[in-house]
C-alpha cells in the first residue's frame, strides 16, 4: 500500500511516499518558500535527486507540482494517482479530542479548525493541506496524525497549571505537549533496542523546536512544552521557560505591545537572541573561534536540558536511557557532550569516542559501565505517520 505523507507548514510542504507494511521509502521532497517567485522544490527517489525553482503562489499549486512530479514519466514513481491509497497528514494540535490517529471526516476537520487558536502557526496550514489533498486524491483515505496525541497520557498532576480550576475545566488551558510523533517513534525504537519490559526513558528532541519527554513504560508522563510549543528548552529563536513577570514588565514598563512580546519570545529569542545566530552549526563554528556569547549560549542550552533530565529522573524515580534525536540531537556531538557532562550521579556517562562517530541508525554512546544508556536515534516522523495510518486502515 502506498501512503503519501504530507507535512503542510505555513510556507512549505514536506512529503514522503512510503510503501507499507515494508516501510520502503519510495521518494521524498520538500517545497519551500510557497508564496514566492523563487519557491524551491527538492525531490529525490532511489535513482535521482533534483532541485527546481518554481513560482508557487499557494499550497494548492505546491501540491499540484508535487503530484506532477510523482506522475512524471522520467522522474516519477507512480503511473496513476489511484496508486496512492492513503494520505497521512501531520497535524500539530488535536487538543483533548484526539488521543489517537483519526480518519478525516467533516467533524475531525471542524476540531482541527477549533484548535487553530492554540496552534495558529500550524493547524490552519495542516488543515489546508488536508483539504487540498481531499480534492486531488478523492479516492484515497485521508488520515490525521496529531503531535499532541502521544501526550494524552500525561497525568493530571503534570497536565494542570496551578491556576483557577475553571480555566482547566471550561477553557481547556493545560499542558498539551508537542513533537509527540517523534517522541513516540524514538522511544519505541529504544524500547525495542534495549529489550525492556518496563522502561524509564527521557527523549530529547533537539531540532528547530526543542522538547523533552519523560516516557515510562512507553507512555508520556511529562513533557517540557505546554499549552503551546514555546516553553521548556532554549530553542533556535524561542526563549523556552521564562518568568511570566517579564511579559508584564515588557508591556507595562517598557511599552511593548502584546504582539511585540510574542514576536520577541518566539522569533527573536533563544539561541538567536543570545548569539545573533539561529542555526547551531554557525554557533558551534563561532564558539570554536572563541565567541563568548556563543560559548555561553551553548552552556545555557545544555544546562536547561540537564535540569529537565533531573526533573524527569525524579518524576520516574529512575532512568534506563536518554535519547538524543532531531537535527541537533542527532548531529551535534558538542551539545551531547555538554549535556552529559557531570551527570554520573544519574548513571549517565558518555563515551567520547563513540559520541564522535557517525551512523545513520541507532547508536549507543554511553560507556560500557554506565547504568543509564545514552542513545542517538534518528527520528522519522513521516514513517511514524505512515505506520499509524497503515495501522488504522488494517
Ligand atoms: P530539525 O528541525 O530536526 O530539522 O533540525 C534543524 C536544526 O538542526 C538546524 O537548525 C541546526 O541548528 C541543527 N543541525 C542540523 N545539522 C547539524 C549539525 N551537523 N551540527 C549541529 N547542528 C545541526
Amino acid at each position: 500500500m502506498n501512503i503519501l505523507i504530507i507535512n503542510s507548514g505555513s510556507s512549505s510542504i514536506k512529503f514522503q511516499l512510503i510503501q507499507m507494511p515494508s516501510e520502503t521509502l519510495v521518494c521524498s521532497g520538500l517545497v519551500e518558500r510557497i508564496g514566492n517567485k523563487d519557491a524551491v522544490l527538492n525531490y529525490k527517489n532511489e535513482t535521482i535527486k533534483l532541485k527546481q525553482i518554481h513560482y508557487i503562489n499557494n499550497h494548492k499549486q505546491g501540491l499540484q507540482i508535487i503530484i506532477d512530479l510523482l506522475l512524471d514519466a522520467e522522474n516519477g514513481v507512480i503511473e496513476d494517482i489511484k496508486e496512492i491509497a492513503a494520505v497521512g497528514h501531520r497535524v500539530v494540535h488535536g487538543g483533548n479530542t484526539f488521543s489517537n490517529t483519526a480518519l478525516v471526516t467533516p467533524e475531525v476537520k471542524q476540531k482541527i479548525q477549533q484548535y487553530a487558536p492554540l496552534a495558529p502557526l500550524h493547524n490552519p496550514s495542516n488543515l489546508e493541506g488536508i483539504e487540498i489533498a481531499e480534492e486531488y486524491f478523492p479516492h484515497a483515505k485521508q488520515i490525521a496524525v496529531f503531535d499532541t496525541a502521544f501526550h494524552q497520557t500525561i497525568p493530571t498532576k503534570a497536565r494542570k497549571y496551578a491556576i483557577p480550576n475553571d480555566l482547566y475545566e471550561d477553557k481547556d488551558i493545560q499542558v498539551y505537549g508537542f513533537h509527540g510523533t517523534s517522541h513516540k517513534y524514538v522511544s519505541e525504537k529504544a524500547i525495542e533496542y534495549l529489550k525492556l519490559e518496563r522502561s524509564k526513558i527521557i527523549s530529547i528532541h533537539l531540532g528547530n523546536g526543542c522538547s523533552m519527554t519523560a516516557i515510562q513504560d512507553g507512555k508520556s508522563i511529562d513533557h517540557s512544552m505546554g499549552f503551546a510549543p514555546t516553553n521548556g528548552l532554549i530553542m533556535g529563536s524561542r526563549s523556552g521557560d521564562i518568568d511570566h513577570s517579564v511579559i508584564f514588565y515588557l508591556v507595562n514598563s517598557l511599552g511593548y505591545s502584546l504582539e511585540n512580546v510574542n514576536n520577541l519570545l518566539t522569533k527573536k529569542s533563544g539561541m538567536l537572541g543570545l548569539t545573533g545566530y539561529n542555526d547551531l552549526r554557525d554557533i558551534e563554528k563561532e564558539a570554536e573561534k572563541g565567541n563568548i556569547d556563543c560559548l555561553l549560549a551553548l552552556e545555557m542550552n545544555a544546562y536547561r536540558i540537564k535540569k529537565f533530565i533531573g526533573t524527569y529522573v525524579a518524576a520516574m524515580n529512575g532512568l534506563d536511557a536518554i535519547i538524543f534525536t532531531a537535527g541537533i540531537g542527532e548531529n551535534s556531538s558538542l551539545i551531547r557532550e555538554l549535556v552529559c557532562k557531570d551527570m554520573d550521579f544519574f548513571g549517565i556517562e558518555l563515551d567520547k569516542d563513540k559520541n564522535n562517530g557517525k551512523a545513520k541508525s541507532i547508536r549507543e554512546i554511553s560507556t560500557s559501565t554506565a547504568e543509564a544508556r545514552i542513545l542517538i536515534i534518528p527520528t522519522n516522523e513521516e514513517l511514524e505517520i505512515a505506520k499509524q495510518a497503515y495501522c488504522l486502515l488494517n
